[in-house]
């Protein structure tokens, strides 16, 4: 459901920017302890304070359907990570059934956190898994094993968490038969949401090194596209279906706050690296500079505990008017397999675009809606590449 029309952000993301250690092919923005500068006690202070500093900005929490702490690691906040997420949702009203979701690493979760958490409003437990392959976790830097990843999922389960879990295919080394053998372990955990996202090598990883000085096998593309269309298939056999470009889901456990993100919602960004979105008209009663004709404020925060973790943290700024917001929501919007509908399309100018991009097979017009094929989906850079240059 959209709520483009909404002014007061219903969702807030909140980002805990410390991680064990560096996983080879990361560039998300998270310390190892050891380069923090403060402690987990300060940093879960700053958070809140931070979070509590919206209201008196003039953005009052308007009783909040969703709360996403992810990271880096959440919990490698140990017994802060609850009182983190308790007072959080006291700040922001969370509503009765609201999703409250954190972001877990195997190796820092224990079923005595996942407990507190649970008691603390936790409603949903994303699990970075990745590969349930020890080889291809030691290649990706992972603090965990196979075995420790699975028991957390158990954990999860038993606290009475939902579990959504990440994997990631196309990995160096990867054969067709490993990557089966992690959906089909993965599977087993009786995970209700499972992420698939193809490796991407980011510039100044590790791995991407690694592949540029040939000490590691680039991906091929062919051999991608084939992982991500067995990863669907056999996702669906087991009743977790496609509903966005790289999620699956039972019915009904589809994340609503990722699904806000998509469907042009305002959010809350909150901590150092986090990013956030607001109508123009809450920006600036939040003290952004907000010139006539713009619609919609996206900020990102610094990357940086120093200058990204005040009450007043330094963000940098995009401003969309009216026709580049109906665009971006059209481009998200196609991330869903359910697609955009025809009022939409025209909106934001792209019914054209569109119709090449049906030419072109990438996208299907049906019921008054557009959405990505098959082959839309596995090309979705191009689709809303074109969405969003408009042409
Ligand atoms: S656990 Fe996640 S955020 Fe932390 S280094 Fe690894 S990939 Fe990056």
């Amino acid at each position: 459901m959209s709520e483009a029309g909404t002014t007061l952000p219903r969702h807030v993301y909140v980002h805990v920017p410390v991680c064990r250690s560096k996983c080879s092919y990361c560039d998300f923005f998270s310390l190892t302890p050891d380069r923090l500068p403060v402690t987990s006690e300060a940093l879960v202070d700053a958070l809140v304070n931070q979070a509590r500093a919206w209201a008196e900005r003039g953005v009052p929490p308007a009783g909040i359907d969703t709360l996403y702490v992810g990271g880096g690691t959440p919990t490698m906040l140990g017994d802060g990570l609850a009182t983190l997420i308790s007072a959080l949702a006291i700040w922001a009203g969370a509503e009765s059934d609201a999703e409250i979701t954190i972001e877990a690493n195997p190796e820092s979760v224990t079923p005595e956190m996942l407990e507190l958490l649970a008691m603390a409003g936790v409603t949903r437990v994303s699990l970075g898994i990745q590969s349930l392959d020890d080889d291809e976790l030691a290649m990706l830097g992972r603090a965990h094993g196979a075995s420790r990843a699975i028991d957390a999922a158990r954990w999860v389960t038993e606290a009475g968490l939902d579990l959504s879990v990440d994997v990631m295919c196309g990995l160096p080394g990867q054969s067709a038969a490993d990557w089966r053998q992690t959906l089909d372990r993965v599977i087993a955990t009786d995970a209700g949401h499972i992420s698939v996202y193809p490796l991407s090598l980011e510039a100044g990883t590790p791995l991407a090194a690694a592949v540029a000085i040939g000490d590691a096998p680039e991906p091929d593309t062919d051999v991608v596209a084939d992982m991500l269309l067995e990863g669907a298939a056999v996702l669906k056999k087991s009743g977790l279906l496609r509903y966005e470009t790289a999620n699956y889901a039972r019915p009904g456990q589809e994340s609503r706050h990722n699904t806000a993100y998509w469907t042009g919602a305002p959010y809350l960004g909150v901590g150092p690296g986090a990013h956030g979105m607001l109508t123009a008209a809450t920006a600036r009663s939040a003290g952004f500079i907000v010139a006539d004709g713009v619609d919609r404020v996206r900020y990102a925060i610094a990357c940086s505990v120093e200058t990204g973790l005040g009450i007043m943290p330094e963000v940098t700024v995009e401003l969309l008017d009216r026709g580049e917001s109906a665009r971006e929501d059209a481009m998200l919007g196609l991330r869903l397999t359910r697609g955009i509908d025809d009022g939409l399309a025209s909106r934001a100018g792209v019914t054209e675009v569109l119709e090449g991009l049906a030419a072109d097979g990438l996208v299907v017009h049906a019921d008054g809606r557009w959405a990505t094929t098959e082959r839309g989906w596995l090309l979705g850079n191009e689709v809303f590449s074109r969405v969003w240059a408009g042409e």
